[in-house]
């Protein structure tokens, strides 16, 4: 039963009666999917954690850019107002070991990439984001917020450092799903002589005169990774948040310490509503990591591959799923990406149309943003529109594509640009095809069978398939 209802709790418009609640997303905290209830649906806010500018960004690095930006577009789509916080991690000790190996300001390590980063981003198709919060510029709070921190007994100074007491926080291990005394026993927690407990750990450190700081009430320093995170959470969206993002590997410690620093900064307050967290991006079943050292630059892969391809290769797998990337997923974005815009170019000029993607597609992104079924809906859509031959159809369906496209961010180039820029070198055009069809009439015309027939094969592994009728052929891309 279609027609557009207004939901009650969510208070936006839906094509469909069977769901007040349409969205659901997995919660790393319950470990299942729930209903996406905002605390506010005239504000919605997102936090996702971003890079520490000290190199180039990794394919992996782009996978949560690219996620987090696909739930944005969607959520943007149902609500009117969305803050969406990814931050720039611009003090750390690798940008410190950075900046003096080159022997220049941290300033300087940061910008250059953080600029690399937006480039990388921009050629994506990533959006920038509300707010783009840089730890050098939120020091005061972060300062503010330990004290509030120190005062309410959860943290305490010892030796120029102030430590996080975990043991003071009863929900400490909750989300990440560890018990407390299994991970000190584990000792994956750093031992030293200043803390009261191996599994504390730092809010702020002092530096020595050549280390980047600033003054504090602890003396001059620098703060910790994890509260910079608590504290532009809260400057920037508020005590609770509605989401907050990054991938599994920041489930713990990394969230698991924002989590514990913000509910107990703030009384014990929900610090964010949902976890989400995507998987991991792997080359030969191992993590793409900087550490490991098996990382491929975006900046690499753009030299032979257009963004929007890399992009849909983020895309083709689920966000919570591990996704091995290799030449053959790429090459098969590409090739995706022709048929897209192949279909868009073969449906000529179409009259404007306002149709807005189908209720599936929706319905698949709003199942835990199942980007694979909400794509398996677009190339239904491409099906039907390479059938079609009633223009009032086509403009629909051309709409449609367009507008599903616009939500995953693909398919806003014109077919004249991605065929220009971004296809396979092997994509064949729609001239060709008909060079094809011609020569293929003239061999079978000729009693040259095996020709024809070689022809329509040679067409066919480049996803043009041919229809014979008694009107002569048809083709259509496959
Ligand atoms: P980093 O700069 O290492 O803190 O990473 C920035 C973002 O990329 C974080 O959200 C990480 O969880 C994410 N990330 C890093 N490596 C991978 C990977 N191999 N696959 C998916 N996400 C990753
Ligand atoms: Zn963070």
């Amino acid at each position: 039963m279609a027609g557009v209802h207004r939901c009650t709790v969510n208070r936006y418009s839906c094509a469909v009666f069977y769901c007040e609640f349409l969205m659901q997303l997995h919660n790393t905290l319950s470990g299942q999917k729930e209903v996406f209830v905002p605390q506010n649906p005239d504000r919605i806010t997102m936090y996702v954690c971003g890079p520490t500018v000290y190199s180039f960004a990794h394919i992996g690095n782009a996978r949560p850019a690219v996620v987090f930006d696909v739930l944005a577009r969607l959520l943007r789509r149902r609500y009117p107002h969305v803050e969406y916080a990814r931050n720039i991690t611009d003090i750390d000790d690798k940008i410190n070991a950075a900046a003096a190996k080159e022997g220049v300001e941290i300033g300087v390590i940061a910008a250059r990439y953080a600029a690399a980063y937006h480039e990388d981003l921009a050629a994506l198709g990533v959006a920038p984001t509300d707010h783009e919060p840089r730890v050098t510029e939120h020091v005061p709070e972060i300062i503010a917020m330990i004290e509030r921190l120190i005062a309410s007994g959860h943290a305490y100074a010892a030796e120029g450092h102030v430590l996080f007491e975990v043991k003071r926080y009863a929900g400490y291990g909750e989300l990440s799903k560890r018990d407390l005394r299994e991970m000190l026993a584990g000792a994956r927690v750093e031992v030293a002589p200043y803390k009261k407990d191996p599994g504390d750990f730092v809010l702020w450190k002092p530096s020595t005169p050549d280390q980047p700081g600033w003054e504090s009430p602890w003396g001059r320093g620098r703060p910790g990774w994890h509260i910079e995170c608590s504290a532009m959470a809260e400057t920037l969206l508020g005590e609770t948040i509605d989401i907050h993002g990054g991938g599994i590997d920041l489930a713990f410690p990394h969230h698991e310490n924002e989590r514990a620093q913000s509910v107990c900064a703030h009384g014990g307050k929900v610090f964010a509503r949902y976890w989400l967290h995507n998987g991991f991006l792997t080359m030969d079943s191992e993590k793409m990591s900087k550490s490991l050292g098996n990382v491929l630059l975006v900046k690499e892969i753009r030299k032979h591959a257009p963004g929007e391809a890399i992009r849909l290769a983020l895309l083709t797998g689920h966000y919570r799923q591990p996704l091995d990337w290799n030449d053959e997923a790429l090459a098969d974005a590409k090739r995706k990406l022709d048929r897209l815009y192949g279909a868009l170019r073969d449906a000529g000029d179409v009259a404007a149309s306002e149709a807005q993607a189908p209720a599936a597609f929706f319905a698949a992104l709003e199942d835990d943003i199942n980007t694979p079924a909400a794509l398996a809906e677009l190339f239904e859509i491409v099906r039907t529109l390479n059938k079609s031959e009633d223009p009032a159809e086509k403009a629909r369906l051309v709409a449609e594509l367009r507008d599903a496209g616009s939500v995953l961010g693909l398919l806003q180039q014109t077919h004249q640009q991605w065929f220009a820029h971004g296809a396979n070198d092997d994509a064949i055009s729609e001239a060709e095809i008909e060079a094809a069809l011609v020569a293929r009439l003239a061999a079978k015309a000729a009693k040259n069978y095996a020709e024809g027939d070689r022809i329509r094969d040679d067409l066919k592994t480049r996803g043009v398939l041919i229809e014979d009728s008694k009107d002569g052929q048809r083709w259509r891309r496959a």
